[in-house]
């Protein structure tokens, strides 16, 4: 079933082999806990995992995976860690993956799955819009939720050089946004197309 997803996902346009590896040694069926969606878990959708949240559909895994343009060994900052299934994602590819979700108990039973798989991401409970400044600066962000705008505090926690790819827009529908900061700071942004994503919220947790 994973390599029929993998096929898949080469079909609607992923190229990058390290992301494609990736995906098809996570287990996603052990990241939906509901189990009337067990059964699709291989399939290409988004599924529902407690708190009103999602775990991404696939094809968003790998489209801002392969936009992160990372490498092994960088470090990597994810903005609604959910279920742990982009995380797992980012580990696979060998990324020093920190984490950071708002709801506790999604959080704690995340922290627990993870551990259990032995992916071994840093992972924090807490409000993402102001990242995790105590484990930045970071190569990598990526943010799994919709913000409606790009948060100031992602951005200086990027390091010169890196590259943050984030799902900008209020309502239904986000633009996915990557940006690149230059060696003096400078910061450019460009648009990759629309996609649905549950929003950011802030200060709850
Ligand atoms: N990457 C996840 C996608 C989960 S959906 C996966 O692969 O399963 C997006 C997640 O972002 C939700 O769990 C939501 O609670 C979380 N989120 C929303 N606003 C946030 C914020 N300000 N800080 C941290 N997490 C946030």
């Amino acid at each position: 079933m994973r390599r029929k997803l993998v096929e898949h996902l080469q079909g609607k346009g992923i190229t990058d082999t390290a992301v494609l590896e990736a995906i098809g040694r996570v287990p996603r069926h052990l990241f939906i806990d509901d189990t009337a969606f067990l059964n699709k878990a291989y399939d290409d959708h988004a599924f529902p995992i407690g708190c009103g949240q999602t775990i991404s559909q696939p094809y968003t895994v790998a489209f801002q995976s392969e936009l992160l343009r990372s490498s092994k060994g960088m470090k990597v900052l994810e903005v609604g860690t959910g279920s742990g299934y982009q995380c797992a994602v980012l580990c696979e590819l060998g990324l020093k993956v920190v984490s950071i979700e708002r709801h506790r108990p999604l959080y704690l039973l995340t922290k627990s799955r993870m551990r259990d798989l032995g992916y071994k991401a840093s992972l924090h409970h807490g409000d993402g819009y102001k990242g995790v400044e105590r484990e930045a600066p970071f190569d990598r962000i990526i943010v799994t939720c919709g913000a409606p705008e790009v948060p100031i505090a992602l951005l200086a926690q990027l390091k010169p050089g890196g590259r943050a790819v984030i799902p900008v827009g209020l309502g239904e529908v986000q633009r996915m946004v990557v940006i690149e900061k230059d060696m003096s700071g400078h910061c450019k942004e460009m648009d990759k197309g629309a996609f649905r994503f549950v929003p950011m919220l802030a200060d709850k947790a």
